[in-house]
Formats: structure tokens, sequence, C-alpha cells
């Protein structure tokens, strides 16, 4: 059987599997529904069974779901490529945002987060292959960035999110994660607690090398249409 219910456990003992093999303190790794194409209803179901952290790509759709999702005690997560002009839902409607890669966003997601939030979230994303179709900061821009942002008032920056080149031989998935792991230790900045380091195809690698997020769509919805 392949239900909602059956590959949420799934997922979730494969992250406890990965997160003992590293021999990592239980708990240190939360599971993000990536529920970008999926339904309000769809993201109910998960919220049943205890999920409560739901990841977004879209602004549009996003914010359509959060109205019908109201009542629900859900953290939001922004993960999708931000345009400047949409900075103010972004800044009003997420708790977390992921996709930060430029200095111009982080400023503007800072001067439209509403004053009665906390701070917002933000990870820095890093370009870790360097590939010309993704966005992200490059790994020599980063540190630079880190300053800036971390000096903006409304965020507070945890950390850094990547999405490397697909793989699918395992020693060629951890790498790209290890090589911005260390970048960031390097920084001496012990804020920066948090890696959004995965997908369905390459979680046991991110773990293996310090995710503390995994963002985790068809594994757990199933293929997208
Ligand atoms: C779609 C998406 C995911 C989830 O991918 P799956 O392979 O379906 O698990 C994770 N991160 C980002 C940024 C995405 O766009």
């Amino acid at each position: 059987m392949d239900t909602i219910a059956e590959r949420f456990r799934q997922v979730s003992s494969q992250i406890r599997h990965a997160v003992g093999i590293a021999g990592r303190p239980r708990d240190c790794v939360q599971l993000l529904a990536v529920s970008k194409t999926k339904s309000a209803s769809d993201i109910a179901d998960l919220y049943r069974l205890g999920q409560r952290h739901f990841a977004e790509n879209y602004l549009q759709e996003a914010l359509i779901k959060q109205r019908q999702l109201a009542a629900f005690n859900i953290t939001w997560h922004f993960i999708g490529p931000i345009q400047s002009n949409k900075t103010k839902p972004i800044a009003t409607c997420f708790d977390w945002v992921h996709s930060v890669d430029r200095l111009k966003i982080a400023q503007r997601l800072s001067e439209q987060r509403p004053e009665y939030l906390p701070p917002l979230n933000v990870c820095l994303q890093v370009n870790i292959s360097e590939e010309a179709s993704k966005s992200g900061a490059s790994l020599q821009e980063l540190p630079a960035l880190v300053d800036a942002v971390s000096a903006l008032p409304n965020l507070r920056l945890r950390g850094v999110m990547a999405i490397p080149s697909a793989e699918t031989q395992y020693a060629k998935q951890r790498l790209p994660y290890r090589l911005l792991y260390q970048a960031v230790q390097q920084l001496m900045r012990p804020e920066l607690d948090s890696f959004s380091f995965g997908m369905s195809g390459d979680l046991k690698a991110a773990i293996m090398e310090g995710a503390t997020m995994v963002r985790i769509g068809t594994a757990l919805f199933g293929e997208r249409r």
C-alpha cells in the first residue's frame, strides 16, 4: 500500500536511519514537506499525521493554500526563486525563506517584514555546483553576503540552502554538501546552524553531510504532474 501515511512513515524512518548512520543526535534533522502543486487537502492529510513544516515554491499558489489552511498551525517555508516585486507577500506570509541569493532581496524582505511578526528566518541559497541555470550566490560571494545580511534588522540569518546538480552516485551526491558545510564552518558564526540540504533523491547523502532540514516532495506526496 502506498498511502500518504505509508510514505510519511517511510520517509521518517529513512531520516532516522541516516541520522543513526551519521552518528548525529536524534531529531537533529527536520522534515520539510514540499507541497508545490499539491492541494490544500493533501497538506491537511499530512498535517493530521503530525507534519507541521511545509515548503512552497510558487507564491500565488502558496497564498491560496495558506488561506484555505488558515486554521492549521503550519510553519511555512518559501523555497522558490524570488522576484524583487514579490518580496512583500513573502515577507508577510512565511516563517522561513530558504532562497535568498542576493543582498537586494534580503534588504527588501527586511524592510517589508511586518513589525508585529518576529524576524524572518532566512537561509542563503548557494549555487554550489556552479550551474549557470540555477540561482544562488557563489561560494566566493558567501562571506560578504553573510556579513551584509546579518546586519539587517528584521531578518534572522540561519544558514544556507543548496540544490546541487542531480547525481545518482552517492559519493558524488555528498561532495557539494561537504564543501558548503565546510565553507560555512570557516565563517565562525555559530548562529548559522541551519543547513537546508537534500531532496527525495539525495536525502541520505545530505544528512551524512550535516543537513538540518531536508526538503521532501515526491517521496511524501508521490510524483508531481
Ligand atoms: C521541488 C523541490 C524540492 C522537492 O523535490 P523532490 O525531489 O520532489 O523531493 C526540494 N527543494 C526545492 C527547492 C524544490 O523546488
